[in-house]
């Protein structure tokens, strides 16, 4: 494919606020792609050159760019960078210059997206003191073929600032709105669609028929996905294979799943009525690590799919040692604990493990305990559809002695008093309260769904849980504020519908005056001029950015709210949190994990209810 064609999408997409429109571009997109390099269509379209879980990272700094485009164009750096001051972004300004360069280049043979994915996968691997000029280099070369709107998408890429808002999800939509042909052609899939249709009117079925047997497509796209976190190979194999390509992805050690979440309820009274006798865990509070063994290969999972395999040599080294089969994939909590008062070290402790750098060191000084809780694989078989207490036992025979490994404590009742003494022990070993599993539940990726409840230790207000919001704004900040250059968040909550960010809270407190500068520094790399496309806030921040840090904030209470949009419908007001507090930064959460609109309502209800005894 041309790169002229993907940069004429990409400049499509970015005009368009509707998702639909774009859900639409990105099928045509597609339909344009061969099946030998949709995958890397899909990458870029994402701003990257490879599925998350392979960090690949291009990683290129703004100087280093600054240098590719005045080589390119024959401008002076000087030049560039009084352009850069003006418009704030090196895409507009490589546009700009090179639209009017002043050398053009002998050698310019039309672009192809082969050619930009080669050179960028070149850039990206190329490491140490020497590489920057080679990166230069291979850059500027790409951008002496370039055409004006060419170069705007090429320096984006490197700069991670491509952004055009196509989530997971909308890359979804597309497939499946490619794939709606194919649906037509499978009787069964057909049959099923039809069955459900069937409460409908006679004139709403064939209205219906066709946006049913699409969203039927795209769960079954979606449930591939949960358990193969690779949109790129995912699009190849629909693209090779139509909807029978499917049946060709499974569960495969070393490719990362999405995880299962819990639901919450407000006490063991109302979960005992739920699940009736269950398992009830404690709930560490470190960090969700997925474990995939493949003989003395093991790669570890982050709770959004990061390859963080290298920040936990202690955990890689027990896979090995303790894992008494071949493959394996389990997930567990890791906690920094220590071995010689028997507690558990605060969060705080445990998150400096997360690290690039002194990795060993901090190993040594604060080395992990990873509490396994599920097993999601082993010895080649998919354990995924097991009932939890099978694999749970399972899980069980697999971890051989040691000390880096354990099991999950855990007890199983029916009993909402035994639950509730369950849940003070683990409070008081300083643990964040329970979690209760449904033990004859499957394992349901990339859900939240009632077959894990969770029950913290309630903090002071009334809310029993706290909120993932996703920053979308700040404040300038006034008086004392004004010198750290931010004195407030504007947060929002997602809203899986309509795919956006709706705005929940504004946020001032909980922020020490390093966190502000901190804060400051990292919210000032994702600036965005005007209010993003997939953000509905009727509050105006200062500065806008893009969705994308998520913040755990605590609150006394949901309240309704006049000025913020999540939750509004029409006339209705939306929601708000009273008295919000920052707790932490959720490093571990992307935007669209953050907490959703749907829960936040369900949050909501709940609190009335407890306040009201009903
Ligand atoms: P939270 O903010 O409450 O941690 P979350 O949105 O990250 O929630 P949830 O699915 O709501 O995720 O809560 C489950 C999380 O609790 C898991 O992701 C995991 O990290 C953690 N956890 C701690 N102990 C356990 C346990 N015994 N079993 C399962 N998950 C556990």
């Amino acid at each position: 494919m041309r790169f002229k064609i993907l940069a004429g999408f990409f400049d499509r997409i970015e005009k368009v606020s509707s998702r639909l429109k774009m859900t639409d571009l990105l099928a045509d997109l597609f339909k344009e792609a061969d099946s030998d390099e949709i995958a890397r269509v899909v990458y870029m379209s994402q701003g990257q050159l490879a599925p998350a879980y392979k960090q690949v990272e291009i990683g290129f700094g703004e100087k280093f760019v600054e240098e590719a485009i005045a080589k390119a164009s024959g401008y002076d750096k000087g030049e560039v960078q009084k352009l850069f001051k003006k418009k704030g972004d090196l895409g507009l300004v490589a546009e700009e210059l090179l639209g009017k360069r002043k050398q053009s280049s002998l050698f310019s043979a039309e672009l192809t997206m082969e050619k930009v994915f080669r050179n960028l996968m070149k850039i990206a691997s190329s490491e140490g003191k020497g590489s920057q000029p080679l990166k230069i280099k291979l850059l500027a070369e790409l951008l002496n073929s370039a055409s004006p709107l060419e170069a705007r998408y090429l320096i984006r890429i490197p700069l991670g600032s491509l952004r055009l808002g196509v989530g997971d999800s909308t890359m979804m939509d597309a497939f499946a709105k490619n794939l709606l042909a194919e649906g037509k052609k499978e009787k069964g899939l057909v049959k099923e669609v039809r069955a459900k249709l069937k409460e409908k009117k006679k004139e709403k079925r064939a209205d219906e028929f066709e946006r049913k047997l699409r969203l039927r497509v795209r769960e079954m796209i979606e449930a591939k996905y949960n358990v193969h976190s690779d949109l790129g190979s995912l699009a190849e194999k629909l693209k090779k294979h139509g909807l029978d390509g499917l049946k060709r992805i499974s569960i495969q050690p070393g490719v990362p799943i999405r995880p299962t979440l819990a639901e919450r309820l407000p006490s063991a009274k109302e979960i005992v009525e739920k699940l009736g006798k269950c398992a009830v865990e404690s709930k560490y509070d470190g960090f969700r690590l997925a474990v995939h063994k493949d003989g003395s290969k093991v790669s570890i999972f982050s709770r959004r799919q990061e390859n963080v395999t290298e920040m936990f040599p202690e955990i890689v080294e027990a896979a090995r040692k303790q894992i008494s089969v071949e493959d394996a994939i389990f997930e567990g909590e890791a906690l920094a604990f220590n071995e010689e008062t028997q507690e558990y070290y605060p969060f705080q402790v445990t998150i400096q493990r997360k690290r690039k750098y002194g990795i060993g060191k901090m190993a040594k000084e604060f080395p992990l305990t990873l509490f396994a809780f599920d097993l999601l694989y082993a010895s080649g078989k998919n354990l995924m559809g097991l009932p939890f207490k099978e694999r749970r036992e399972r899980l069980g025979k697999v971890i051989g002695e040691g000390k880096t490994i354990v099991l999950t404590d855990a007890i199983v009742t029916d009993s909402a008093e035994r639950m509730d003494q369950y849940f003070n022990e683990s409070v008081e070993k300083g643990l964040e309260g329970i979690i209760a599993k449904d033990l004859n539940a499957k394992y349901i990726a990339g859900a939240r769904k009632f077959s894990w409840i969770k029950l913290k230790r309630s903090y002071k207000g009334e809310l029993s849980d706290t909120v993932d919001t996703v920053i979308i704004g700040f404040f300038k900040g006034k008086g004392k504020r004004t010198q750290f250059g931010l004195g407030g968040l504007l947060t929002a909550v997602y809203d899986e519908k309509s795919r956006s960010f709706k705005s929940l809270a504004k946020i001032g407190t909980g922020m020490s005056e390093e966190m502000l500068v901190e804060l400051h520094k990292m919210l000032s790399k994702i600036k965005h001029s005007g209010k993003p496309k997939n953000v509905d806030s009727v509050l105006e921040p200062d500065v806008w950015v893009n969705p994308h840090y998520v913040i755990e904030v605590n609150a006394d209470e949901i309240t309704k709210s006049p000025v913020h949009t999540a939750g509004k419908r029409g006339e209705k007001p939306g929601f708000a949190l009273r008295f919000p507090r920052l707790v932490k930064i959720r490093q571990d959460k992307g935007p669209e994990e953050a907490t959703t609109v749907k829960e936040i309502v369900s949050m909501f209800k709940k609190q009335r209810h407890v306040k009201t005894g009903e």
